[in-house]
């Protein structure tokens, strides 16, 4: 079976393969980095890395670009408070980030590209919108993406443009309740936001004065910088859906004209009781708060990927420990079926060569359960199936 997703687009299972024959060019939103990212954002992270590690496997040569958001309202607010530079101040949260990542086995992307490091690419995308008149300066100073002159907006959350238009919903996801505003409709967003006093040092110069990007730009320029003007796939957490990656599109195409990302892949939240796990809701736990309760990464990254990720995962602390029992379980089968077709551990491959029936061996049946919209509970229960039946045969035998 080739390797086939779920595509938010057009809700449909699609086979993945790089349209250029060589290369498979996928991008992620990645974090924001103004204090320690959750496990919540691991989640999303783990999805991404194992559909990295299964493109790769199926042998369609990935390249991975994720971005790291460093120049927003709350990376400006929170450096000032702590009376630090935006630079040291994002610098030291990406940091942490990277350490994460490392901690839980994450994969580096190709790129991480950062968005205060592309502002002109920024400027540049935004001067080909203004051009094409699909932006303006309101009188606010800030440029807006005018929204009713993209026939195709809402086409990824199915949006009525009816109720964008009379303003029943606005293009940050929120109930319109402004009574004044400076854009020519409330559902425009910000490209480029005019300078504040609050912004304090943070800053740029542009055609339309100082200021700085607006966020939803950054993950436009940088996406084309790094993959070009249309790409293989977009990913991110179920939230990003609308308003974030209905915007890219939207400002994306109409500054090509070529469509933007073939493929959509959200993965849903890890909640917390049904709720989001999220730093506004206060429900959140990091890796460094759960690894001082159970000192085992490697069962903390088997739990995020547990779940299949069409479906949101409720954390629970008994859920942890129940993924650490089943991680010691497969280590268990795994070590016995190495020591009785007696391969060393670093030899774990060879247990693929075995069965001359099929590519992946007695592997087989897992491998399908990920091509087929990535499927990593069934896959793991194709595992620990096979590594049973498979040590159970050689008790048999010997
Ligand atoms: P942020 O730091 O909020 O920009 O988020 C970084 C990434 O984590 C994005 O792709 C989000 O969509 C994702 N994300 C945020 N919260 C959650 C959650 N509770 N479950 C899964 N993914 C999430
Ligand atoms: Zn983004």
């Amino acid at each position: 079976m080739s390797l086939q997703l779920f595509d938010s687009l057009s809700r449909e299972i699609k086979p993945l393969y790089p349209e250029d024959g060589k290369q498979f060019r996928f991008y992620l939103c990645g974090p924001t980095v103004y204090g320690p990212a959750h496990i919540g954002n691991f989640r999303t992270i783990a999805l991404h890395d194992v559909l990295y590690r299964t493109l790769k496997t199926a042998g369609l040569n990935p390249y991975y670009v994720r971005n790291i958001t460093d120049v927003d309202d709350k990376t400006i607010k929170q450096s000032q408070k702590e009376g630090l530079s935006l630079s040291t101040f994002t610098n030291k949260w990406a940091n942490v980030f990277a350490d994460d990542c490392v901690t839980l086995n994450m994969l580096s992307p190709d790129v991480e590209p950062r968005a205060a490091s592309h502002i002109d690419q920024q400027i540049d995308l935004i001067q080909k919108l203004v051009e094409k008149d699909a932006a303006y300066q309101a009188n606010d100073g800030s440029v807006y993406f005018r929204v009713s002159a993209w026939k195709d907006y809402g086409k990824l959350a199915r949006l009525k443009m009816e109720d964008l238009q009379t303003q029943k919903t606005t293009s940050s996801g929120a109930v319109n309740t402004a009574d004044e505003y400076d854009r020519e409709n409330i559902s425009d967003f910000a490209l480029w936001k005019a300078r504040k006093p609050e912004d304090g040092d943070n800053f740029w110069a542009s055609p339309w004065g100082e200021g700085r990007p607006g966020w939803h730009i950054e993950c436009s320029a940088m996406s084309m910088e790094y993959l070009g003007e249309s790409f293989d796939l977009h990913g991110g957490g179920v939230d990003l859906c609308f308003p974030h990656h209905e915007n890219e599109i939207a400002q994306s195409e109409a500054a090509t004209g070529k469509p933007f990302a073939r493929h959509w892949f959200h993965c849903a939240f890890l909640n917390v009781d049904n709720e989001k796990m999220s730093k506004s809701l206060k429900n959140f736990h990091t890796l460094e708060e759960l690894l001082a309760k159970m000192p085992d990464p490697m069962a903390i990254r088997y739990s995020l990927i547990s779940g299949h990720y069409r479906q949101p995962l409720n954390f629970t602390f008994n859920g942890l420990k129940a993924a650490q029992s089943a991680l010691a379980k497969l280590e268990k089968v795994v070590t016995s079926a190495l020591q009785i077709a007696s391969i060393e551990t670093e030899n774990f491959e060879t247990l693929f060569q075995e069965s001359p029936s099929s590519e992946w061996g007695i592997f087989e049946k897992a491998w399908q359960k990920l091509c087929d919209d990535l499927n990593t509970p069934s896959c793991l229960g194709e595992l620990f199936k096979t590594l049973n039946e498979r040590t159970n045969e050689e008790i048999s035998k010997n």
